[in-house]
């Protein structure tokens, strides 16, 4: 199952520098990778293993290697070498020769380097290396390696997932008493989020309530103390850190939870007497649905009952479960990306529970008694079940389902071949369960049912969270009658809580009318998604689309974008472990070129810092983070990754399609930095056409010099999601604060009209923050007078529509007022009142088609 150890021989003769202790951030902090680097004792340096040459810096100070398996390697000659331009180095291969161990990659005259770079130390780093793991250096700093030594060794990762003791922190130890003030006590969320708060802050954590000690870093145990509102409970660090988590501890138990998944206002079943032939149950997800009723009972996956022996049982569970793990990771970043912030919360939970030791500890007992790794999982969880189950605790019974999400998910990777079992369920049906997983309603939400009707679960339980977030009229809490539930049409009624058995004709006829007017709206909207958007005063706004993958642009072109208004580059940094390099880039970004056909396409650089961290690129420890070095800023700390990515963008082509847009750019120097950089690539590539070249005003400063912005930059597009939350000092992750952090506040309005007013007659100016889909803050926006709205790709068709229908004249008469409101309250109240009085006067959609 494991491939042999893949073995780095030392390029040279030398001294070994510890990858932390190079006198340079971007090798030290790990940005290009992990690895070693030697001081050289010698003036040539030498394959370290089999492989072929993909790169070789102009410069020739630096080669990069690409093993068989995939695995590639940077050999850096020095450090600050660029600035010599080759000189005192002569290189002895060139991209595409296939070199063997040992064979001379490039000469150097030690002295003549030594002279004018700032070091001679040469890293050895290890850029990409998808599925291998390197092991830690077996030569400590300061060791004399002879050339050809074996140096450091890579190994194939059977798993990220092992059994991990708690985290055995050394340094001061500090307790809080605190009581639990969530809502919903201490679910599988916040679990989450406490044994991130300990691995963010190097502590090892417990939490002790009412007798019962848990680790931080087992889901399971938190879970298990049962804890609900009000409950009291010490909690104990120990480490550095340990105040500054028992602080982040307490913020999270302590605050009321803010419902950010907020369960329809009537959750709570009518209580007036039910008709014939009528459930009732809480309404998880409102609206209405008609069809036949088809129960969705599927098996567990069959897995054999007895195992190979602890040694292939194992790895072949772990395995499974690192599987598991990155598929989960997938479904975080996808909803990530596609705004669903609660859904990716989900995902996050049910990874985190996945990597509990209490589980695969018992996992592994199991095995040990003869198990297969499938069975072994299946009972470790099953007895986990009954725990939370027997806990008397309606909170933790809820969890059950997500117990057996993971029970299925990794008991499906270990399942016997040839099993056929998807439940049959047509498109259009009203899915009756007794509970849901969420990855089975994730499954099943792909066969377009109509409803749902859950025997248990509650509207907080994750399945109603999923299910409201994609529009699925959902109830649940039906309770056991819901077993005999039979009806070849039946109406889900999610506005009173109530499943109609056997609804009379006139009931029916007036349901499928209210769908049918639904469904037509949509269509029209969809059909005329491809045509311009022009508003009824004849002004026309580009409706693009706010993307992170190829695939996403495929959807945004189907869907009708205009164009790509924000490709979010830097979900191609995520899960790796180290940065793409150039190739793997450029691949990608054509990819989404093409799929927009011809279209502009406005590619980010890369953005991370505050609530966007990369694994492999740590950046430091401060107390502010959001205040910090981010976005545009990161380019002056890491210019490899600036370089690297400016190549990777201007090898896509049309260059004249690409738009290349920097955040979080807080003045005009920053941008004028990047230009000249992309000018020298550019021109040294010898290109004659340049990309445009704009930035994101998602900062106050940004706005109120937008004039100064405008005249360097090709294009503004304001991010209003961080622009909300600088002007108005509430973090976007608070859900505290989410229902206050409203674009719609007037002073969040006010500088995005200082933004259009500013860039008037220099350059376009877009938005691609969520306020761009927002059903009133878009229609305000054109108003204001952006250009461009990019959003989710499916919200295309339904914001064009919108737009058509905008009087944007009239609605900007309405400004003055609109922005001399107190806050973003009485501008929504006001916008409502005015759209309503506005329906009564604006002309059909289907009128206004262009033809
Ligand atoms: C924004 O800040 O509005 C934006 C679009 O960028 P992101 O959400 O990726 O920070
Ligand atoms: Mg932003």
């Amino acid at each position: 199952m494991s491939a042999s150890p893949l073995i780095l021989h030392a390029p040279v003769d030398g001294v070994v520098v510890p990858l932390g202790e190079i006198p340079d951030p971007v090798f030290a902090d790990g940005v290009l990778g992990d690895g070693i680097a030697l001081d050289p004792l010698d003036e040539c340096l030498y394959a370290p293993c089999d492989g072929e040459v993909v790169q070789c810096a102009r410069t020739r100070h630096a080669v990069t290697l690409k093993t068989q398996a995939g695995v590639e390697l940077l050999l850096h000659l020095g450090l600050d070498t660029v600035e010599l331009g080759g000189e005192g180095i002569e290189l002895l291969v060139a991209v595409g020769d296939r070199v063997s161990t040992g064979a001379p990659l490039c000469r150097f005259d030690a002295d003549r380097v030594a002279r004018r770079a700032s070091s001679l130390i040469t890293p050895l780093i290890v850029t990409a290396a998808d599925g291998w793991r390197l092991a830690k250096p077996s030569h400590a700093g300061g060791a004399r390696v002879v050339r050809g030594e074996p140096l450091l060794e890579l190994t194939q990762e059977v798993s990220t997932v092992a059994v991990t003791a708690p985290r055995d922190a050394t340094g001061p130890t500090a307790t809080r008493r605190l009581t639990l003030a969530l809502r919903a006590g201490l679910h599988a969320r916040p679990a989450a989020r406490l044994r991130d708060i300990a691995r963010r802050h190097d502590v090892s954590m417990t939490v002790e309530h009412g007798g019962g000690t848990a680790e931080a870093d087992s889901i399971s145990a938190l879970l298990n103390l049962g804890l609900v509102e009000g409950d009291a409970l010490n909690v104990t660090a120990r480490g550095e850190r340990a105040e500054a988590a028992l602080e982040a501890v307490e913020a999270l138990l302590t605050t009321l939870e803010a419902d950010d998944h907020t369960v329809p206002s009537q959750a709570v079943a009518d209580d007036g007497p039910l008709g014939e032939g009528e459930l009732a149950g809480l309404v998880a997800g409102p609206g209405l649905a008609v069809g036949p009723l088809v129960a969705y009972c599927p098996p567990l996956p069959r897995v054999p009952r007895e195992g190979e022996g602890e040694a292939t049982e194992w790895p072949r569970l772990q395995q499974a479960l690192s599987r598991a793990g990155e598929a989960l990771a997938q479904a975080e970043a996808q909803a990530a990306r596609q705004g669903q912030h609660g859904e990716a919360e989900i995902f996050g939970a049910h990874r985190a529970w996945l990597e509990d030791p209490a589980l695969t500890e018992a996992a592994l007992a199991a095995i040990r008694a003869g198990r297969s790794a499938g069975q072994a999982w299946r009972e470790a969880l099953d007895d986990e079940a009954e725990r939370l189950a027997g806990s008397g605790n309606a909170l933790l019974s809820g969890r059950i389902a997500d117990l057996r999400d993971l029970q299925q998910r990794v008991m499906a990777l270990l399942a016997e071949p040839g099993q056929q079992d998807e439940a049959a369920v047509p498109e259009g049906a009203i899915v009756v369960a007794d509970e849901l997983t969420p990855s089975q309603l994730v499954a099943l939400a792909g066969r377009r049912p109509a409803g749902l009707c859950l025997a248990r679960s509650g509207t907080t339980a994750h399945v109603a969270i999923l299910a409201r977030a994609r529009g699925i009229p959902c109830l649940v809490s039906m309770g056991a009658a819901l077993d005999r539930a039979r009806s070849e049409r039946a109406v889900l009624d999610g506005e009173r809580g109530r499943l109609e058995m056997s609804p009379s004709a006139a009931r029916l006829a007036e349901v499928e009318a209210s769908l049918a007017a639904r469904r037509h709206q949509v269509e029209e909207e969809r059909r005329a998604a491809h045509l311009p958007a022009v508003t009824l005063d004849a002004r026309r706004v580009e409706v693009c689309a706010n993307v992170g993958s190829p695939d996403e642009a495929e959807m945004a072109a189907q869907a009708g974008a205009d164009g790509i208004g924000l490709l979010r580059s830097e979900f191609l940094f995520l899960e790796r472990s180290a940065a793409p390099g150039e190739d793997d880039q450029a691949h990608e970004y054509q990819a989404s070129m093409r799929a927009l056909g011809g279209k502009p396409v406005i590619v980010r650089t890369l953005d991370i810092g505050a609530d966007k961290q990369l694994p492999y690129l740590p950046l430091p420890a401060v107390a502010n983070p959001a205040l910090g070095v981010r976005g545009v800023r990161l380019w002056q700390r890491l210019p490899q990754l600036l370089e690297t990515q400016l190549r990777a963008l201007l090898r896509v082509e049309p260059l004249g399609s690409l738009r290349i847009m920097l955040p979080m750019v807080s003045e005009v120097s920053e941008l004028v930095a990047v230009r000249r950089h992309l000018d020298s690539v550019a021109q040294e590539l010898g290109l004659t056409v340049r990309p445009q070249l704009g930035v994101m005003v998602e900062v106050p400063s940004a706005a109120l010099c937008a004039a100064s912005l405008a005249e360097e930059a090709d294009f503004l597009s304001i991010g209003t999601n961080d622009l909300t939350q600088y002007t108005l000092a509430m973090d976007r992750e608070d859900p505290d604060l989410a229902a206050r952090a409203d674009v719609l506040h007037p002073a969040v309005l006010k500088l995005v009209q200082a933004t259009v007013e500013g860039a008037a007659g220099r350059c376009p100016v877009g938005v691609c923050g969520a306020a761009a889909g927002d059903p009133l803050a878009s229609l305000v926006l054109v108003a204001l007078g952006v250009d461009e709205l990019s959003v989710e790709p499916a919200r295309v068709p339904a914001v064009k529509a919108a737009v058509r229908r905008l009087d944007a004249g009239r609605l900007a008469a309405e400004l003055p007022a609109l922005l001399g409101l107190t806050d973003a309250a009485a501008v929504r109240a006001r916008l409502t009142s005015w759209q309503t009085a506005q329906q009564d006067t604006t002309t059909t959609i289907t009128e206004r088609l262009p033809s």
